[in-house]
């Protein structure tokens, strides 16, 4: 009898879960803001497409997105955050590629970017271009790799951290040209590119959605487009294959996630007001303005995201086993 009483007791709580989610997806978002973690410093790549997004979304969400910057160890710091954030659908992660190769550059990362977050959907796809202090003495990528040749030791390169874009993008670099230079970690490469254009640090590797503005105005020595074709809007810059450095390549994407268990139709909710944002005209013309370019809607979806992150990490973590590099 008492067991019949407890699987009864089950069986309604079950059931009343059921209901409280499905009325609760029903109201989602309710009146209560959303809060986007940005895993790195504000004014830097990522929040930038992240407050032009999180601005068109709202109003697609129905909902304020306000914006949350905790970086730190590449990205890491706020991806764990939103781990232990509650699943209810106000809390969202707005990370870059830096997802798929934190699982092989962090031995003791904490979570597994698969198996921890419901995937929303991606963002955008976002060059990246190696570039200098205006006081260095080269001008062109050519004369760049043996002037580094000659004056590593003096020479810094600044990065976002281990498991950032611009971490990845200098390993790569360093590795093909065979020389080490002293790296060092910002909190994300706003706070970087202040330093390189006051010269207190050298080179770095960053998005054009950070540096668009100091290309066009020639306030930084713009080296090599790291991907394998020009940047639409930068097709002055030549790529670093062109200059005799093939397969330095690094396509950064964004992604949005939310913390695993969040309510099936609240996932579906937030994926669809991506799909409206990323399509949007004054979100895609903003991308390429930066330039940068809005994922189609077809892959603001989770399954399109859980795909392409599942092929990112198996793409990244022999590169990286190679390089041998760990952050811990
Ligand atoms: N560009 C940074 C990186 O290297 C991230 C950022 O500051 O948004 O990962």
């Amino acid at each position: 009898m008492k067991r019949v009483a407890k699987m009864v007791a089950a069986a309604m709580a079950v059931s009343a879960m059921g209901v409280a989610t499905g009325a609760y997806a029903q109201e989602y978002p309710g009146s209560k803001p959303v809060t986007a973690v940005v895993p790195f410093a504000a004014g830097g790549p990522t929040d930038k497409v992240s407050r032009e997004l999180t601005m068109i979304m709202s109003k697609h969400l129905g909902a304020t997105i306000v914006i949350e910057n905790l970086g730190g160890a590449g990205g890491t710091i706020g991806a764990k955050k939103v781990v232990q954030a509650k699943n209810d659908g106000h809390t969202v992660l707005i990370h870059h590629i830096g997802m798929s190769t934190a699982p092989a550059l962090y031995r003791n990362l904490g979570f597994d970017p698969l198996k921890d977050f419901e995937m929303v959907g991606e963002i955008a796809d976002v060059p990246m271009v190696l570039v200098g202090n205006k006081s260095l003495p080269p001008n062109t990528f050519k004369e760049l790799l043996p002037y580094i040749k000659a004056n590593a030791s003096k020479l810094s390169l600044a990065n976002a951290g281990i498991g950032s874009a611009s971490h990845l993008c200098g390993l790569l670099f360093q590795s093909a040209i065979q020389t080490e230079l002293t790296t060092v970690p910002y909190k994300g490469t706003a706070p970087a590119l202040t330093d390189i254009l006051g010269g207190q640090v050298n080179l770095m590797c960053d998005q054009t959605t950070n540096i668009a503005g100091q290309l066009k105005a020639g306030a930084l020595k713009p080296y090599a487009a790291m991907q394998s074709r020009r940047v639409e809007a930068f097709k002055d810059i030549p790529t670093a294959a062109e200059q005799g450095l093939p397969g330095v390549e690094v396509k950064i994407w964004h992604a949005m996630y939310a913390p695993k268990g969040t309510p099936k139709p609240v996932i579906d909710k937030l994926s669809a007001a991506l799909q409206k944002s990323v399509a949007d005209p004054a979100f895609r013309a903003k991308m390429a303005e930066l330039g940068a370019e809005a994922v189609p809607a077809q892959r603001a979806t989770p399954d399109s995201l859980r795909t392409f992150l599942g092929a990112e990490i198996n793409k990244w973590t022999p590169v990286i086993k190679k390089a041998g590099v760990y952050a811990d």
